[in-house]
């Protein structure tokens, strides 16, 4: 989720050119540094919005009747889908995640999404599903059902799942936005959807991107702390619990769903911030981290040297405060 703010801030030498639009249900801004005119940079601006109309219309939505991902959630158990190198890159990508998250990233929980309000289909105002239903949904988990033919690029069901990538999708959007634009040429650039970052080079000369962090509430925005990129090609992606909810009985029920127990997170981490290289990696992290909560995530990442940065809620002084594994420590700025 959103919770990045970008620090775009424009010198008097400094040229940058940014364009964006919407996506996946979001927002992107891409933003390339250097002496480019707007006619120059006309095509590769094309090109980035046609990359990702086709990603999220054609490959990855839920909400696109079309996409191969909704395609494959109607079909039956046993019936084969071929799809993209794309699609056969994410969804391998979500099993290994979820093998090494010890299945706190899990792109099984579709059911569970819809069930808690969080799916294409508009939220009943107020719906906490009971026990039965919970348990309904849950019986239709487990990554273990998705069989992935990489030779035939062929994907098929073992038992009735139901996928949702959103954990991870706009996270390898961004890498493959990142990737176009170097191909083409803009070497130094910074590309953002809803919120995961990626960035290559500079801003300027010597001057590196720095992105910031903001403070977990949704009622406003405010910086938390200020990264600095050093000039690295690195991807920030952060997941929070403070953005897509809705509360009942004072209960804050989030869109971030534990696979393990059917129920959106419910503990007094707010956000997580993992950097990585690659964008993709990042965003399912964080959405990891933020299932497992900060003891356990912080065990994880520090166990698998991931830079991550967690903004916990300490609710008896109504306050937040920070933890971060020393990997993330280079890239904080003051
Ligand atoms: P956002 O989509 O707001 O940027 P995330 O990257 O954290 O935030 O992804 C959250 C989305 O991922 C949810 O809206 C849901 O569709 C899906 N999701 C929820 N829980 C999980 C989970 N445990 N594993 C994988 N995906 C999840
Ligand atoms: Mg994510």
């Amino acid at each position: 989720m959103i919770g990045l703010i970008i620090f775009l801030i424009f010198f008097n030498n400094v040229s940058l050119v940014n364009f964006g639009g919407l996506t996946m249900g979001t927002s992107y801004s891409v933003t390339i540094s250097g002496n480019f005119s707007r006619s120059e940079i006309a095509p590769v601006k094309n090109k980035v919005a046609e990359a990702l109309r086709r990603f999220d219309q054609e490959l990855f939505s839920t909400y696109a009747l079309n996409s191969e991902l909704a395609q494959f959630n109607r079909m039956a158990v046993g019936e084969p889908l071929i799809v993209s190198p794309e699609q056969l890159e994410v969804l391998s990508l979500a099993q290994k995640i979820f093998i090494e998250t010890d299945g706190a990233f899990d792109i099984t929980v579709g059911p569970l999404v819809r069930l808690w309000g969080f799916g294409p289909e508009p939220r009943l105002k107020d719906f906490v599903p009971t026990s039965s239903e919970i348990g309904v949904s849950m019986e239709r988990l487990g990554i273990e059902n998705l069989v992935i033919d990489p030779s035939l690029s062929i994907i098929s069901k073992t038992k009735n799942i139901e996928l949702d990538v959103s954990g991870i999708a706009k996270g390898y959007a961004v890498d493959k936005i990142s990737e176009l634009l170097f191909d083409n040429g803009y070497e130094n650039h910074f590309v953002e959807i809803g919120g995961e970052l990626k960035m290559r080079g500079y801003k300027a000369g010597e001057v590196s991107w720095a992105p910031a962090l903001e403070t977990p509430v949704s009622s406003k925005s405010e910086v938390y702390a200020v990264l600095d990129s050093l000039g690295h090609t690195i991807a920030v992606a952060g997941s929070g619990d403070y953005r897509n909810f809705f509360e009942k009985n004072g209960i804050r029920y989030s869109h971030e769903i534990d696979p393990r127990n059917g129920r959106p997170v419910s503990h007094g981490l707010a956000a997580v911030y993992v950097i990585n290289e690659m964008a993709s990696v990042a965003d399912a992290l964080a959405t990891a981290y933020l299932v497992m909560g900060l003891e356990a995530a912080t065990e994880h990442a520090n166990a698998s040297n991931i830079a991550s940065y967690f903004i916990s809620h300490d609710k008896a002084e109504n306050k937040f405060y920070q933890t971060h594994t020393s990997q993330f420590e280079e890239y904080l700025l003051n």
